[in-house]
């Protein structure tokens, strides 16, 4: 069915969904069954073959899992899409697909702590060349891409102070280059940000945070280029990091409400970003959606809204967030992103534990941050929850 012309809410709700379900069940049904039974040898063989549509075997592909992808195809207007049983999943099978000996990557140095893993000690075993530039150094970008690369890997907004990338300029040069262009998009999620249209090949998903939005199942979601997917394909069928039926059904079914989370999200984080920008306790606060964010006028341009993340530092050291997170009530103290019920928690013990002191300081992350991840829970009921907690440092 042709559905993309819908606005994203509809699609969120209808992608994968429109035809007819086993039973006529009016959602979707969890495949639990690893392989698929044939009565005729030649139809088996036809489907086998992939001369006609159907199923084999659930490492390749599955009824539930192909309605989640179906969803993510649609939200991001993409060619094709497929899913991994992690976001990890998604990078690291896209990244090897495409980064044989030989070839050159060019990134930024804020990525997610386990893609830069993949990047700082994988990438090099196989003698692929990986350049990591200031993430928001848009001229060194430009200058290494334009030197020679196959791939570019950008992520924006990055985790934890929120810098922002201008995905068309980074595109642009890419293009020009010859390179293929790779956006983790698991912050901004369809919602605020089409990276495919902004002129990127392929958009990743850790569907664990907001897409799922409810911190009980992990998934992984690649779109873009049919060409460039199918070869990402290939790579999983065999490299098996294939979802399951489980965790596919649990993340199409909070994908239905992610419109709804996503502009509440938005709202509320911008509203407790102004109050933290006020407060007399609070150093810095990282996030997109404030005019002193130095990358809010790209965001701006780029994003449809400025996301349920930010991020603030304290006037002292760590002893600070040690006394001020065990006194908010209205948040998990953990790590991950984008669930209903807020989260929060340093980066030095969550994203960033594995870097020194000077490697974060680096990065620009103080040893007083605190990220924030906005669930949806009534703002005045979050405001309240913050004010008593830095009332009482
Ligand atoms: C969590 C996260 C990942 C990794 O996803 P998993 O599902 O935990 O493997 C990748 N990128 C970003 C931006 C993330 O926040």
């Amino acid at each position: 069915m042709q559905q993309e012309n819908l606005k994203n809410g509809t699609k969120a709700v209808w992608g994968g969904e429109s035809d007819p379900f086993v039973h006529d069940a009016a959602t979707t049904p969890i495949v639990n069954s690893v392989t698929f039974a044939y009565k005729d040898l030649d139809e088996w063989y036809d489907v086998a073959t992939g001369k006609s549509k159907g199923y084999i075997y659930s490492r390749n592909t599955n009824p539930t899992v192909t309605v989640l992808e179906e969803k993510i195809r649609m939200l991001e207007d993409a060619e094709a899409a497929i899913s991994f049983s992690t976001g990890m999943g998604a990078i690291s099978n896209t990244l090897f697909t495409f980064l044989t000996p030989g070839k050159r990557v060019v990134s930024i140095k804020d990525t997610y702590g386990g893609t830069s893993k993949i990047f700082l000690d994988f990438l090099p075993i196989y003698n692929v060349d990986v350049h990591l530039c200031d993430t928001t150094d848009h001229d060194e970008l430009e200058m290494q891409i334009a030197k020679g690369c196959d791939l570019v890997y950008l992520e924006t907004p990055t985790n934890p102070t929120l810098k922002i990338v201008d995905i068309a300029r980074i595109a642009n040069a890419a293009k020009k280059a010859g390179a293929i262009v790779v956006v983790d998009n698991t912050f901004a999620t369809p919602i605020n940000q089409h990276p495919l249209q902004l002129g990127a090949d392929l958009v990743i998903h850790s569907a664990t945070k907001f897409l799922c939005g409810h911190s009980d199942a992990l998934g992984g979601l690649l779109c873009g280029k049919k060409e460039l997917v199918q070869k990402v394909f290939q790579f999983r069928e065999i490299n098996g990091a294939s979802l399951q039926a489980e965790p596919a059904y649990l993340i199409a079914r909070g994908m239905k409400t992610l419109e709804l989370r996503i502009e509440r999200q938005n709202a509320s984080a911008q509203k407790i970003a102004n109050y933290l920008k006020a407060h007399p306790k609070v150093k810095d606060v990282f996030y997109p959606g404030l005019e002193s964010h130095n990358g809010h006028a790209i965001a701006a341009r780029q994003m449809s809204g400025f996301g349920g993340i930010l991020s603030f530092s304290l006037d002292g050291g760590y002893e600070l967030v040690k006394q001020l997170l065990p006194k908010l009530k209205l948040v998990h103290l953990a790590a991950s992103l984008g669930s209903v019920s807020t989260l929060a928690g340093p980066p030095r013990t969550t994203s960033h534990v594995e870097l020194t002191e000077e490697q974060r300081r680096l990065l620009g992350i103080p040893e007083s941050l605190i990220r924030y991840s906005v669930g949806i829970e009534n703002v005045e009921d979050l405001l309240a929850d913050l004010e008593q907690a830095l009332a009482s440092l």
